[in-house]
Order: structure tokens, then sequence, then C-alpha cells
């Protein structure tokens, strides 16, 4: 597909502007010396890092309710792992603070910045995410008019209304809105079905481009990096 006007555009965080495996692997690892500080016993509950992620899992299955609640998921498990060590569970809430703040210590991709930059410039952003970043801790927030998060809005990607509602926050049609994202599924296939256009960040291929081509529903770019973004909407070859 080709790209038609552009007059907006919406851009997944996750993944997208920062990878995000590194940035929870450190905060799980604050929040396990956090909780075995100021509540030893649980240590025996968290031998090792990886149960963190797995009581996270443990407790979403538990709660299917809360799928898209990324804090409540997390400060959900943080109270069963100190129920399970017999401590204090109110430490849950500045335990979650210590995650928080670190999950937010992102490392932007090189690309990222300067490809918002210039974007910012020329058109309105706005970030539409699943997840819970705040571009307030992160940085970035400056080239953003606003941020649409899931949690906040009750809808997540890839219902139609929350890609609506982002090309309404900019006053532009769904259509001259152009989402970025790196989730072919939530990002790719659901702009689309909301009648957006969509350019797929595939920083990394996998055999997951491979099966996407085959899909009926494909992006009107596919980048590598967002300086191609830029190039694709004009911009110079290199930003500074
Ligand atoms: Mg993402």
């Amino acid at each position: 597909m080709r790209l038609a006007k552009v007059s907006a555009l919406s851009f997944d965080l996750d993944d997208t502007l920062w990878p995000f495996g590194p940035s929870v692997a450190r905060a799980e690892a604050m929040l396990r010396a956090w909780l075995i500080e100021h509540a030893p016993d649980t240590a025996s509950i968290l031998p090792t890092q990886q149960t963190m992620s797995e009581l996270r899992e443990e407790y979403e299955r538990s709660r299917p309710d809360l799928t898209n609640d990324f804090r409540a998921l997390r400060l959900g498990s943080i109270r069963l792992a100190l129920a399970r060590a017999n401590a204090d569970v109110a430490l849950a809430d500045p335990a979650y603070e210590v995650f928080y703040a670190a999950r937010n210590r992102v490392e932007f991709y090189d690309d990222a910045l300067p490809a918002l930059a210039w974007l910012s410039a020329r058109f309105p952003l706005i970030a539409v995410t699943n997840g819970n970043a705040d571009l307030r801790l992160t940085g970035g927030g400056e080239f953003f008019r606003e941020t649409l998060s899931a949690r906040a809005f009750g809808i997540a990607k890839p219902e139609p209304e929350i890609f609506h509602a982002a090309a309404q926050a900019l006053s532009v049609s769904p259509a001259e809105l152009l989402h970025v994202g790196d989730d072919y599924h939530l990002d790719i296939v659901g702009a689309l079905n909301a009648g957006l256009q969509a350019a797929w960040v595939v920083r990394d291929p996998q055999p997951e481009v491979a099966r996407a081509t085959q899909h009926p529903a494909s992006a009107h770019l596919t980048l590598s990096d967002l300086s191609m973004l830029c190039r694709a909407l004009g911009g110079p070859d290199k930003l500074p």
C-alpha cells in the first residue's frame, strides 16, 4: 500500500521508541532487592530474579479481569509475595513506586529522539499505548501533544475506539493519521481496521515478518528504524 496524505502521527511506546525488556528486567531486579531489604522473609519467596516475572504471571492467571491493567497486576503480584512471606502487605505501595520509577528509566533507540524532534516540528504527535510508561518520566514527553493509555481510556489496542479517539484528540480524520508501532496485531492490524494508515517498526526481522506478509492486512510502511519514517515523510537522508 502507498502512503496517502498524513496530517498527524500516533506512536506506540514500548519496543517502538525504546526496548521494553531491559527496562522491565532492571525494574524487577530493583524491586526484588527492595523487597528483600524491607521485608527479608520475601527472600525465600523470591529466590531468583526469574521468580519476579513468574509471580506476576501467576497473579495474572488468577485475575484475567486485570489483563490490561499493568499497575494492578504488578501491585497484586507484590502483595502476593509479601503475603506469602507473612510480611506487611502495605509495603506493596512503596515497592511498586520503586518498580515504576525504574520501569520508566528507558533507553531510547538511537534513532528515536532525533526522529521525534523532526516529526513533532511538522506534525502533531500522540502516544497510544497499552502499557504503563509515563512520558513525563521516560523523557520525550515534549514531542507529544498527549498520551492515550489503554488503562485510562478503558479500551486497548487493537480495538478501533482507541485509534479513533487518538484521531479525534488531534482533530484529524482517521485516514490522515499514521500509526507507528512494533506489534503486528495490536498496532498494524488494529490501526488498519480503524481506518488509519500504519507504519510497522521491525527492528529485528524475525519469522514473524514472513508470516505477517502472508496476512491480508499489510502496513503502508515497514521500517527498520524511525529515520526511515522521516524520509518517507519528506525528511532528509540524515537527521541531525
Ligand atoms: Mg510496542
